[in-house]
């Protein structure tokens, strides 16, 4: 009998719809066949969802991702909907935080044929994990402000850190094993001025220890910015803090040609989501010409997640054949969207990833 994984989905605001019904249909398409099944259980959320209802995130909702196998979540947040304190709707922030889902995943891959503002033939194929817990991001929504001053915390726990260096570790172990990096371990922080740095850093080094087969370096972020550009080759895995995270992953999206092509996971010690790295991007919502192959890679990084965890080879050798599949759509050039110079529209291009797997 088939084993059933329940994957709670979230298809949020402007895109986010468009792009994840032609990946689901994917996913669909690839269980078919195989010894597992997939069950998917819609989960409203979002800026349509409150500006239709009065609620952003259900509980109803939160109780799906929480029983659920794995999450997939395309994009939420519309500009013009917002809390009357003026922050948006962030259902994704919220669930970072409910679920503590603190590694971000954050893959840089330039693949043959992909459309980049870099000038190498060079292959680039590095991981940026972002902590998403805490970091600047603590007193989200909670910042004191007055007339004349306003102030942030930023927090670096033990109790966040020790696990997010030791994913760090273990995934360049992976990713060795699988012949995709050296076996490398960044941690970009700013130690040189701030004392909250030197304690990360310091707990970084205690799990460096114990991977002595693994390559341990440190840098500064403003001189990472500086060498992803550069150098992007010379990066394996890099760790860092929120808000460091935050900016870095979009610089490695651009290294990559635009958000269209930058997926994410989001990993804690019992839940992951995964989704692209974009927005809702209402400006072209309701075109059907969004690049769907963001959230197709996101569902490729659920697939080879969910083989992981549940010691199942054949689904991380699904998600493998997904990527290898968008891989092959990117080489041929022959389908492309619009955000890569193309005119495929998002059905286009999720058919001819379909045809690639056939
Ligand atoms: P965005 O990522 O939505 O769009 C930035 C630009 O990239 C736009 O020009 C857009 O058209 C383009 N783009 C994004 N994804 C694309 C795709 N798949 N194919 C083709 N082009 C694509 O960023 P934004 O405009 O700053 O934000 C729009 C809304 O999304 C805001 O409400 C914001 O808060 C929200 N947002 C949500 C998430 C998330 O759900 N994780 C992330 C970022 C922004």
């Amino acid at each position: 009998m088939k084993t059933t994984f329940e994957i709670a989905v979230f298809d949020g605001d402007g895109i986010g719809p468009e792009i994840m019904a032609p990946t689901v249909d994917i996913l669909q398409t690839l269980a078919g066949p195989s010894d597992y099944d997939l069950r998917f259980v819609d989960a409203p959320a979002g800026a349509a969802h409150y500006a239709r209802t009065g609620e952003s995130f259900p509980k109803a909702s939160m109780d799906t991702a929480r029983r659920a196998d794995a999450i997939l979540l395309s994009a939420m947040g519309l500009p013009d909907v917002r809390y009357p304190d003026g922050t948006e709707i962030s259902p994704q922030i919220d669930l970072r935080k409910a679920l503590t889902l603190f590694a971000g995943v954050r893959p840089v891959t330039i693949r043959p044929g992909q459309p980049t503002p870099l000038a190498t033939d060079e292959p680039i194929d590095f991981v940026l994990i972002r902590e998403s817990t805490e970091g600047l991001f603590h007193t989200q929504g909670r910042g004191e402000v007055t007339a004349d001053e306003a102030r942030e915390t930023l927090l670096i726990t033990r109790a966040i850190s020790e696990p997010l260096f030791k994913f760090a570790f273990d995934l360049a172990k992976s990713r060795k094993a699988a012949g995709r990096g050296p076996g490398k371990v960044t941690c970009v922080d700013k130690a040189n001025v701030f004392r909250a740095f030197a304690f990360f850093r310091e707990m970084f080094d205690a799990e460096a220890a114990k991977h002595p087969d693994i390559t341990a370096d440190h840098a500064y972020v403003d001189a990472t910015a500086l060498w992803m550009v550069e150098r992007p080759w010379s990066f394996d895995v890099m760790v860092t803090e929120n808000m460091f995270g935050d900016i870095l992953s979009d610089l490695g999206a651009g290294l990559m040609g635009g958000l269209g092509l930058a997926p994410s996971a989001d990993i804690g010690h019992d839940h992951a989501v995964f989704q692209p790295c974009h927005g809702s991007a209402p400006d072209i919502a309701g075109q059907g010409v969004a690049n769907p192959m963001a959230m197709i890679l996101s569902a490729a990084m659920m697939l080879e997640w969910l083989g992981g965890r549940h010691d199942r080879p054949d689904m991380a050798a699904d998600g493998a054949r997904l990527r290898d599949a968008v891989d092959t759509v990117i080489a041929a050039g022959t389908t492309r969207s619009r955000d890569l110079g193309g005119t495929a529209g998002t059905v286009q291009v999720a058919t001819a990833v379909k045809d690639a797997l056939a």
